[in-house]
């Protein structure tokens, strides 16, 4: 059988199979065209994600009129559009949800009803000069509080925090998120002893109808009321518990105009990172005394950051990567004010690598997919995997190992400053939370699938301290994630569907406790919510009722129904 008919035959079966309850969800997406702006589509054309959307708005700072107010108040107009948006939708009795990059690779992001594009506010400060802005605890070091409207990139926030001798107390594998969008997920890096992004949220301002608020916990606050004044007007609200529920909310408390953050003074981070076989690696996930690896001035103590990629296919043949980072604390002020740049080390390469999910888009080919058997898969699938970890973890880079760098300039990706591109395939990511002392169990059940129906993707994993949201997906004590990334289309890369759910299915029955990334692909029902969040679902949805009242409508949608979080 040559190629073409190899391909004629996949999209026969594609096309005449019979559609599943997410393959449903696609139809929505057949009538809409990847660039009509009626549509709704992530940035990595993840397979059953978006549809058409009667209006999509664009706010963003600009004035019409012409007339600049004040330039320290340059978000005014962005914030009016907001509440103008949100007091019409309610009463028109239709739903609105916000996006940031589109990097979620579900539906929380999407309605059919309004979507709003946060991306033109892109309005940021920091530092809060007014000392009676701030809690008197606040006061000497409000000039590392950081506002930050909600279509910034993250790492536009790293670069001018940088400048300030500032940096975030975490950050994901990369920043073309923006914060807010990042922050909404319970996105994450691999901060052991620190946690994920939401972390360093100190306030969250949210249009909803009728008002915008300041919501700030009772137990740390931050700003004071004429803070609020001085911003539009916001009421502030401290309590706990609706701070706890409302920063990871995906969208579901109303639209965020912008984030307090508190940052901490720039450190660097030492990079060191090898690759091993299973056997060396499988007794440290265990332990997670990473000290019989050999790392330089690593004792049994897991550092800073710790992670660990496998490439299944070559696990005994040097295809477990790890990669960890330790905090250095800046002493010298000429590190703290260096150019930004040094990225481009080596004869002006730049040796910042296009992020994890762009490098498997672009590497697996999409023939790949359409291999006819598992041993052709395994091969091929182990070749491409080794190249783009080796790449990632930059094992094959002797010259970066040991070199330290602000935390921003090795969390960032060469393609970032350009949000408007798409991922070169489509493709999916899938991220369990389990107990970091189940994780061994959890990647050996993925071995025993993904050698029989090979995945096209790695396994990776972080380490995070527990989550202080209601609905934190990293809420064991240290939680291990376990990722993987990789093509799914709805034609070469079908069959990249059924793994998925296969290892779903496993992981459900194994009675591993475990949670999924809000921002990943993750099963559309409301047994796995329940089972992994118990009576904190409960909380999460007594908090947004109480918080929304009648308005609770309009920042619901279907996937919320779906997972069982509303009604
Ligand atoms: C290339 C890539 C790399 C990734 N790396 C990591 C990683 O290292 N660690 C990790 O944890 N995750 C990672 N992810 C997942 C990603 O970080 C999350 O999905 C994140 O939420 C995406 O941010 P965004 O700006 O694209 O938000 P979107 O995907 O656009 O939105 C995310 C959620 O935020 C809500 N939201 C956005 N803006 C607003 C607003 N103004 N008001 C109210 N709600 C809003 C949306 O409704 C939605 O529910 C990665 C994803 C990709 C594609």
């Amino acid at each position: 059988m040559n190629r073409t008919t190899i391909l004629y035959f996949a999209i026969c079966l594609a096309r005449v199979g019979g559609l599943n309850g997410e393959e449903m969800r696609d139809s929505r997406l057949s009538s809409c065209g990847r660039n009509d702006d009626q549509c709704f589509t992530n940035w990595y054309k993840s397979v059953g994600v978006g549809g058409v959307v009667d209006e999509i708005v664009n706010p963003t700072n600009q004035q019409n009129t012409g007339l600049i107010i004040d330039e320290s108040k340059s978000f005014l107009n962005g914030l009016t559009l907001l509440t103008e948006l949100v007091d019409r939708v309610y009463s028109e009795g239709l739903r609105t949800r916000a996006h940031g990059s589109k990097w979620s690779l579900n539906n929380m992001a999407y309605t059919d009803d309004v979507v709003v594009n946060s991306q033109g506010l892109t309005y940021r400060k920091i530092g809060i000069e007014d000392e009676t802005h701030v809690t008197p605890e606040y006061k000497d070091i409000r000039n590392r509080l950081a506002i930050v409207q909600s279509g910034v990139m993250t790492t536009d926030i790293n670069k001018d925090l940088s400048e300030q001798s500032l940096a975030l107390s975490t950050n994901a594998a990369t920043d073309g998120q923006r914060l807010v969008g990042a922050i909404s997920t319970g996105t994450h890096g691999s901060a052991v002893n620190y946690g994920s992004m939401p972390e360093f949220v100190r306030a969250i301002h949210i249009v909803i109808p009728g008002e915008h608020v300041l919501i700030q916990r009772a137990s740390d606050p931050v700003i004071t009321e004429s803070f609020g004044e001085w911003l539009g007007g916001a009421r502030v609200i401290n309590d706990d518990t609706l701070f706890n529920a409302a920063v990871v909310s995906f969208g579901s408390f109303g639209i965020i105009h912008a984030l307090i953050i508190e940052a901490e003074p720039l450190y660097k981070l030492r990079l060191q990172s090898k690759q091993f076989n299973y056997d060396q690696v499988r007794p440290v996930l265990e332990s997670l005394d990473p000290s019989s690896l050999g790392f330089e001035g690593i004792g049994s103590e897991l550092p800073f950051h710790f992670e660990v990629a496998i490439n299944v296919y070559r696990r005994n043949n040097g295809g477990c990567f790890v990669r960890l980072f330790e905090k250095v604390a800046v002493t010298d002020q000429a590190f703290s004010t260096q150019a930004e740049g040094n990225v481009f080390s080596r004869e002006g390469t730049n040796d910042t690598d296009i992020d994890l999910y762009e490098a498997m888009g672009t590497a697996f080919r999409p023939t790949m997919g359409l291999l006819p058997s598992a041993f052709l898969k395994r091969r091929v699938y182990g070749r491409v995997l080794q190249i783009v970890l080796r790449n990632f973890f930059k094992t094959n880079r002797r010259w970066l190992q040991g070199t330290s760098r602000k935390p921003h300039e090795w969390f960032t990706s060469r393609n970032n400053g350009s949000p408007s591109t798409t991922s070169p395939i489509a493709g999916t990511g899938l991220e369990f939370g389990v107990p970091a002392d189940r994780v061994v169990e959890v990647i050996e059940i993925i071995f025993d699938i993904v050698r029989d129906d090979p995945l096209a993707g790695q396994i990776a994993m972080r380490f995070i301290k527990k989550s202080s949201a209601t609905l934190g997906f990293n809420k064991y004590d240290l939680t291990a994630t376990v990722e993987m990334s990789g093509p799914y289309d709805d034609v070469f890369f079908r069959n990249q569907g059924r793994v998925r759910q296969k290892i779903k299915d496993a992981i459900a029955a194994s009675g591993i406790p475990h949670t999924y990334h809000w921002g990943q692909g993750l099963p559309i029902n409301d047994v796995w919510v329940r089972n992994a969040y118990g009576s904190s679902v409960d909380e999460w949805k007594q908090a947004r009722l109480d918080f929304l009242g009648d308005a609770i409508d309009t920042f619901s949608n279907d996937l919320l129904e779906d997972l069982g979080l509303y009604p």
